[in-house]
């Protein structure tokens, strides 16, 4: 443990670690350019986010649940009229979202080696169990990380079970990531320390409006010196 009483740090990894987001943002474009025959951009984009609210409880994160919510959405908006020639193709999207190529984002292999010196590292993730598994193994982060948690939601309820899992209080856990709502918020909750490293897209249900105050830098590099300095 460090002077600082951390024996545990807390990493996400969709944004944090390596790209994502844009990712889905690309497709969802072309969602909304494939539904123009039956309403406009910002209704097509509005929709798929509700949609997409309503089934998180079903589905969970992931590009799954994002393709059947966007193909609820295209029967919805069209009336139950979109052909299957369209339907097919949005399922070739999202089959495409899961062969996308693995981006670690800069900075992100010698932080977590400063990362290392100063405490056991966990990366905790949320998708598709899969998926993540994917991305962590063609990252070629997997060493880098002492323990590894993909699960379905990062609430309080799911970092308590983490850090009894190793047996480490709140107070002696930082969790960094880039959704100050997944991230940063429920683990200040639970009475831990988080730092906000935000990317440059951020998804509509990642958004928080809530006004505590945390810590927020420009990379993992940056939460790295900011956890040493303590
Ligand atoms: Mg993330």
């Amino acid at each position: 443990m460090t002077s600082s009483g951390i024996a545990l740090i807390g990493v996400d990894g969709d944004d944090t670690l390596w790209q994502n987001e844009d990712y889905f943002r690309d497709v969802e474009n072309e969602f909304v350019r494939l539904m123009t025959r039956w309403s406009h951009g910002d209704h097509v984009a509005q929709r798929l986010i509700e949609t997409e609210r309503r089934n998180l409880s079903i589905f969970g994160y992931g590009v799954k649940g994002f393709v059947l919510s966007m193909i609820e959405t295209a029967i919805e908006l069209s009336s139950g009229e979109i052909p299957a020639a369209d339907i097919h193709k949005l399922m070739a999207a999202g089959k495409d979202l899961l062969s996308r190529p693995h981006v670690v984002l800069p900075g992100v292999v010698d932080a977590l080696v400063s990362l290392a010196e100063i405490a056991p590292i966990a990366l905790v993730t949320k998708g598709d169990l899969m998926h993540q598994e994917t991305k962590l193994a063609a990252s070629g982060l997997a060493t880098s990380f002492d323990h590894v948690h993909i699960v379905s939601e990062k609430d309080r309820s799911t970092y308590t079970a983490v850090l009894e899992q190793h047996q480490v209080s709140a107070a002696e856990f930082v969790m960094i990531g880039n959704s100050a709502r997944s991230d940063v918020l429920p683990v200040i909750g639970i009475g831990g320390r988080a730092i906000h490293v935000p990317y440059s897209v951020t998804w509509e249900l990642e958004k928080s409006d809530d006004d505590v105050e945390f810590p927020v830098v420009d990379d993992l590099g940056a939460a790295a010196e900011l956890i040493a300095s303590w």
